[in-house]
């Protein structure tokens, strides 16, 4: 079993630790969020002083925050960057949704000074970050694929190698564009349904078994009442938030224009949200959007 350093420990990394320390692993736990911390402390992990406590003499180091800058500036440009500190044999992997541009700047400082630096972001929400069921999708060498692959399966069912470093990110971007455009596109769908006198419920289930189906309709239904445990029915309170659907919004517009790549229903998709966000929606699941159709 492997010592492992975990630093951001919300929504996300929170249970991803514990699912770690239920594999068996050693894990040194650090968030600037006292309670976080102790969250995962409950559950048998170590609770690191310092991020440079968490990130010295382990085999793994695993970072899951907010967004590029916290993750350059934590190893990179702060005021302790952890690349000073780590040990040339840990493998670090970033779980953070963050650029690909950034994702590939911090891994080439690493690998300057010998240091093995990967992306690894997630698809799954909260549910499968606390079943332990995440998709990753990595960005680094085969070598390094391999090393951080069994570490990933106590945390996930789905471990994909994306490509080299970046690539992971890149792929995050895709996925949550082609979300964005599925759930907008679903929502505005069931909306006219609703509005010329059809039952949602029935309306999903044709659209399921017809050539509408999607992953929205199959297990995330935007309308309250036709789907039990999704935030729908749940005054859209946990899941995936406004927010961070916007922030990976902007991620994918970034990646588009560095890459002359056309998105115009991703760049539309993005145009809805940061509408519904600007309606004081930001807190809440990103099925939400359906309240922008309903009241237009
Ligand atoms: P969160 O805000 O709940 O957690 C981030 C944690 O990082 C916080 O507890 C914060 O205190 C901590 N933190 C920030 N800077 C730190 C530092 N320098 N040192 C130590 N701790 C620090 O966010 P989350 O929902 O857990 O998301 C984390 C990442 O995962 C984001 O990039 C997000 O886009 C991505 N993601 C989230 C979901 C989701 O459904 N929530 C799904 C997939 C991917």
């Amino acid at each position: 079993m492997a010592t492992i350093g975990f630093i951001g420990l919300g929504n996300m990394g929170g249970p991803m630790a514990i699912n770690l320390v239920k594999a068996g692993h050693s894990v040194k736990a650090f968030d600037l969020f006292e309670e976080a911390m102790q969250r995962v402390v409950a559950e048998g992990a170590q609770a690191a002083s310092s991020a440079v406590d968490a990130a010295t003499d382990v085999d793994f180091l695993i970072s899951m925050l907010p967004a590029g800058k916290h993750v350059e500036g934590l190893f990179v440009t702060g005021d302790q960057p952890l690349f000073d500190v780590v040990r040339k044999d840990t493998l670090i992997i970033d779980s953070s949704t963050i650029d690909a541009a950034t994702a590939q700047r911090v891994s080439a400082a690493g690998a300057e000074r010998g240091i093995s630096f990967i992306d690894a972001p997630v698809s799954g929400g909260v549910g499968g970050a606390k079943a332990g069921t995440l998709a990753f999708m990595v960005g680094a060498s085969d070598e390094q694929f391999s090393s951080a692959k069994p570490v990933l399966e106590c945390m996930g069912k789905n471990i994909f190698h994306a490509g080299d470093h970046g690539a992971g990110q890149i792929a995050k971007a895709c996925n949550n564009m082609m979300l964005a455009i599925l759930m907008t596109g679903t929502c505005e769908a069931l909306n006219m349904g609703i509005k010329n006198g059809l039952d949602p419920a029935v309306l999903s289930e044709i659209m399921k078994q017809s050539s509408g189906n999607n992953w929205a309709l199959q297990v995330y239904n935007p309308v309250p009442g036709v789907m039990d445990g999704v935030p729908a029915s749940n005054d859209y309170q946990g899941g995936f938030q406004v927010d961070l659907m916007f922030k990976d919004l902007g991620l994918a517009m970034d990646l588009s224009q560095q890459s002359a790549s056309p998105v115009p229903m991703g760049s539309q998709a993005r145009a809805l949200f940061n509408l519904h966000k600007s309606k004081g929606n930001g807190g809440l699941d990103f099925s939400s959007v359906l309240k922008l159709y309903q009241d237009s």
